[in-house]
C-alpha cells in the first residue's frame, strides 16, 4: 500500500504592512487544514523586495499569529534563499525558456492552462492573454511568481491555499512548474472578505489589522471564531453569512475547529464582514472566561488602587456580563475607585419631588447604618416602591443612570463608603 503524501501548506506574507484580517484568515484556514490532516504549517516570509520589506512588519506578523495561537512548524525567509532561486533561473535561461531584456522574462509557450481549484472547480486560462512575464529583476532579485514556485516545490508544499486575488497568478506559476518539469501542487483559492457595501474590505471600512483588533480589546478566541465563519461553515450548504447573531452551532474553539474543518465546506462567493458578529463573539468569550483570567486582562485598564485581588475580581465579576471589549472596563468601573461626580438632578427618578428624593436617601442612610447591607436590601425592597429607593441609591453610589444592581455595588464598596456617598448625595440636594 502506498503511503498518503504528507500535507504541507504555507502562509507566505510579504512583510510590507501589518497583518490584515484577510491574511490572518488565510493563515487560519491553512493552519486548520494542516492540523486536521496531521500535516505541517509553514510560515514563509516573502521578503525579496528589500525596499518594501520591513523587519517590524515581519515581527508584527509573527506576534499576531502567536496571539491567535496559530503556531507554525517551520519558518523561512526568502531573502536568505537567493542562491536556490538562482539555480533554477539559470536552468530556465540555459534551456531558452527564459531570456534577459533588462530584466529576466519567462517565454510564454502560449497554451491553455487548466487546473482544478479545490473550492471553485475547474479553472481555465489561455496563457496567450498575458504574454511573456517577468521572473526576476536580476539573478539575485527574483520576483514573486518565480520565487513562490521554487519555494512551493523545494518546501514540498502539497496544497497552495491562498486568497482569490491570486487566481490570475496561478496559470503563470503552473507554466513555470511545467517548464522546470516540477510537480504542480493542488490549489484552493479562498473567497475575498467584503465590507458591508460588498466591496473588498479595506481600511475605509474600519480596523483591518490584527494589531488594531487586539488593541481595541478583542480576544483571540473571538477573532478565530469570527474569522473562520468568513467563508467556511460547519455544515456545507448552510451559508455562514446568514443574518442575526451567531448561534450555538457557530461556536468553535481552535481545538474544535481542527476537528471539524474541511476545505470542501468553504464557499465560493465573497464573505461579508459584520463587526456586530465579532462584537457578539467577543462578549460571548468574555462571559465564559474564568474570573481570574479576565481580571488579569482588565488590570491595565483599571485605575491604580490598593484593592485586594479578591475585591478586584468581585468588581470585574459584576460587569462581566456587560463587557463588550476589555478597554471599556476602565470607564465602566471607575466609580469603585473614586467618588462619582454628577448633577443633583440625576438623583431624581421619574417625577419624584426633591423632598421625596431626600426622604429616600435619609431612609437608606438610616437603615444601612443600622444593619448589614444584605439585610437592609431585603428590608427596603420588600415594602417600598423600589424605584424610589433604588434609583437615588444607584446614582449616589455610581453617578450613573445605568449600572449593575446598586446593592451588589454597595456590598463591594463596603458600608462605610456607601454611607459616605449617600451623605454626599443628601448634601448635593441642599
Ligand atoms: N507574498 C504573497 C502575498 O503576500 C503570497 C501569495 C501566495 O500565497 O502565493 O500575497
Amino acid at each position: 500500500m502506498s503511503k498518503k503524501p504528507k500535507i504541507r501548506v504555507r502562509f507566505a506574507p510579504s512583510p510590507t504592512g501589518l497583518l490584515h484580517i484577510g491574511a490572518a484568515r488565510t493563515t487560519l484556514f491553512n493552519y486548520l487544514f494542516a492540523k486536521k490532516n496531521k500535516g505541517s504549517f509553514i510560515l514563509r516570509i516573502e521578503d525579496t523586495d528589500r525596499k518594501r520589506s520591513k523587519k517590524k512588519f515581519e515581527d508584527d506578523i509573527m506576534n499576531s499569529l502567536e496571539w491567535l495561537g496559530l503556531q507554525w512548524d517551520e519558518k523561512y525567509n526568502q531573502s536568505q534563499r537567493i542562491k536556490i532561486y538562482q539555480k533554477y533561473l539559470k536552468k530556465l535561461l540555459d534551456s531558452g525558456q527564459a531570456y534577459k531584456k533588462e530584466i529576466i522574462w519567462f517565454k510564454n509557450p502560449n497554451k491553455k492552462v487548466v487546473f482544478n481549484d479545490l473550492i471553485r472547480g475547474k479553472i481555465e486560462f489561455d496563457s496567450v492573454e498575458f504574454g511573456d512575464f517577468s521572473l526576476a529583476k536580476s539573478l539575485k532579485e527574483p520576483l514573486y511568481n518565480f520565487a513562490a514556485v521554487i519555494d512551493d516545490y523545494e518546501m514540498k508544499i502539497s496544497h497552495v491555499v491562498r486568497g482569490e486575488d491570486h487566481i490570475s497568478n496561478t496559470p503563470k506559476q503552473i507554466l513555470i512548474y511545467k517548464a522546470l518539469g516540477l510537480p504542480v501542487p493542488k490549489f484552493a483559492h479562498l473567497p475575498l472578505i467584503l465590507g458591508s457595501d460588498k466591496s473588498k474590505l479595506s481600511k475605509r471600512h474600519g480596523a483591518v489589522s490584527m494589531e488594531e483588533y487586539q488593541k481595541q480589546g478583542y480576544l483571540s478566541e473571538a477573532m478565530i471564531n469570527f474569522m473562520v465563519l468568513l467563508g467556511w461553515s460547519p455544515q456545507s450548504g448552510i451559508s455562514p453569512q446568514r443574518g442575526g447573531n451567531p448561534k450555538h452551532e457557530d461556536i468553535f474553539s481552535l481545538k474544535q475547529l481542527i476537528k471539524n474543518f474541511s476545505l470542501e465546506k468553504i464557499q465560493k462567493h465573497g464573505a461579508v464582514f459584520n463587526i456586530n458578529k465579532l462584537d457578539w463573539f467577543n462578549s460571548y468569550y468574555i462571559k465564559k472566561m474564568p474570573i481570574g483570567e479576565l481580571t488579569k486582562l482588565c488590570l491595565p485598564y483599571l485605575p491604580k488602587s490598593n484593592f485586594s485581588k479578591s475585591k478586584l475580581e468581585k468588581i470585574i465579576k459584576l460587569e462581566q456580563e456587560r463587557i463588550k471589549k476589555i478597554p471599556e472596563i476602565g470607564d465602566m468601573v471607575e466609580f469603585f475607585f473614586k467618588e462619582p461626580k454628577y448633577k443633583p438632578n440625576l438623583l431624581k427618578w421619574r417625577d419624584m419631588k426633591k423632598k421625596e428624593i431626600k426622604e429616600s436617601l435619609n431612609k437608606l442612610e438610616k437603615i444601612l447604618s443600622k444593619s448589614k447591607i444584605g439585610d437592609a436590601e431585603r428590608r427596603l425592597l420588600k415594602t417600598e416602591d423600589r424605584g424610589k429607593l433604588l434609583w437615588p441609591l444607584r446614582v449616589a453610589l455610581t453617578g450613573r443612570e445605568k449600572s449593575p444592581p446598586p446593592f451588589e455595588i454597595a456590598e463591594i464598596l463596603g458600608k462605610k463608603e456607601v454611607l459616605k456617598r449617600i451623605k454626599k448625595a443628601i448634601q448635593l440636594l441642599k
